[in-house]
């Protein structure tokens, strides 16, 4: 039987907490999401007919704070993929240091299919199903795959209605009009473009040099695609569902970018320009580069395609988008892989600092924003760069190792209640 996407992300933290020698007590705590909830979501649809979804949300840890995770939407979205995404924010948010559990939410449907107004129906009623958990000091949500700032919107009206307030912490990556923050928006691709040029500086390589592929031209992808070609780097490839795009002599983003803005869904299928061949997403994975992005959904690395991967350096911007085997096989090929909890930590960090924001009804430039994210990124970089070469382990060891020290300093200083 395969092994299930919670159970991948288990043998991380196992891994984690056996180099650690944790006490078997601390370690069982960390392996349980605390709570686990799915509700049925029923939608009068536009021509009239209900239909029934069904969602999640799942609190995976709140011992270093309130639960912090993006809510999915997605035809493939399972209660597996849920619990192994919240467990990984558990670690995430520990990794880079914030006050903050872990969790996730999804619904299972396809937003592509559905109206606006199904999509805000199907919200409102999936806000009000979990309801009963989340909250601005115990379960705080936020964008995700196929999920934006009108839907953070929607749900902080619904659970505003509820409480008879204005509830501007309840979500983040809310519009700015209602209380988002300067920079959220761009915050997870900044930030995976912050662990790269930080990488690429320690290890001296000059930016013109360096070619760039990037899988999911979507939120995060689009975001480092282009703040990387505006540091420098060469950007040759980028794919979303339809399919890729690749010149070897670089993209030139600035028309790819006016082209989805009015293409269907935003894609960049029927895209044209003269120099550029049409690849598919396993090609794009498998492109000539020295910097490889994958940033639209988990296990597109696997065993299967790991040993013909020639990039250099892989930033992880989507969540668990290599699976442990793949990953044995890269660094076996001495390949650098920033992981997840780490590459595409900074949605979360603007998300926290929107959080604190939202709470003191105060607003921040953006530089301040940026200069937080940046230092943030940066010193969490070097602390899991300087315990792999310490602890002679690769980067997601030592990220893993670095959260489970702090999620197990946080367990055993409360103490196992009553
Ligand atoms: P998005 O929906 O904006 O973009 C996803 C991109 O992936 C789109 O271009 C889509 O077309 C593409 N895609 C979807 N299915 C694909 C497939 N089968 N093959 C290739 N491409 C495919 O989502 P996003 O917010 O950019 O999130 C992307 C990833 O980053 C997800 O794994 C998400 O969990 C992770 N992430 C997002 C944030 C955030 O702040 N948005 C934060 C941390 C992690």
């Amino acid at each position: 039987m395969t092994e299930s996407l919670f159970e991948k992300t288990l043998s991380s933290i196992d891994a984690a907490a056996e180099k650690l020698g944790l006490d078997k007590n601390t370690h069982a705590v960390l392996r349980y999401p605390e709570r686990e909830l799915t509700v049925s979501i029923p939608v009068i649809m536009d021509d009239g007919h209900l239909e029934v979804f069904t969602g999640y949300r799942v609190q995976h840890s709140s011992v270093r704070g309130p639960c912090k995770g993006g809510i999915r939407y997605h035809p493939d979205v399972t209660l597996d993929e849920v619990k192994a995404l919240a467990a990984l924010m558990t670690w995430k948010c520990a990794v880079v240091n914030l006050p903050y559990g872990g969790a996730k939410g999804g619904v299972i449907c396809d937003p592509f299919k559905m109206s606006k107004d199904e999509l805000r129906r199907l919200t409102r009623r999936y806000t009000v199903g979990i309801l009963p958990i989340i909250g601005g000091r115990r379960d705080i949500p936020a964008p995700d795959v196929n999920t934006n700032q009108e839907t953070m919107g929607w749900i902080m009206d619904t659970v505003s209605m509820f409480e008879g307030r204005t509830v501007l912490e309840i979500v983040t990556g809310k519009p700015l009009d209602l209380g988002g923050s300067l920079g959220r928006r761009e915050a997870t691709g900044k930030g995976v473009t912050i662990a790269t040029l930080h990488l690429l500086k320690k290890l001296d390589r000059n930016l013109s040099d360096i070619k760039v592929a990037v899988q999911g031209y979507g939120n995060v992808g689009s975001v480092a695609a282009n703040l990387l070609a505006q540091a420098g780097c060469n950007v040759v490839a980028i794919s979303d569902m339809t399919g890729g795009l690749y010149n070897p002599k670089g993209l030139d983003l600035k028309n790819i970018n006016e082209y989805v803005k009015t293409s269907k869904n935003h894609l960049i299928k029927g895209y044209k320009q003269g120099g550029i061949e049409s690849i598919t997403n396993e090609e794009l994975l498998l492109s000539d580069v020295d910097v490889l992005i994958p940033a639209a959904l988990e296990g597109q690395i696997t065993k299967k395609n790991a040993s013909k991967i020639k990039a250099k350096y892989i930033l992880e911007g989507a969540n668990a988008p290599t699976t442990p085997e793949a990953e044995r096989i890269l660094v076996d090929k001495g390949i650098i892989v920033v992981p997840d909890i780490l590459a595409n930590s900074g949605g979360v960090i603007i998300s926290y600092l929107e959080w604190v924001q939202s709470i003191q009804a105060m607003f921040w430039d953006l530089d301040q924003v940026n200069s937080y994210l940046d230092r943030i990124m940066t010193k969490s970089f070097d602390e899991i760069w300087y315990s792999a070469q310490n602890q002679k382990v690769d980067l997601r060891m030592a990220s893993h190792m670095i959260g489970t020290q702090r999620l197990a300093n946080a367990v055993q200083e409360r103490g196992i209640f009553p």
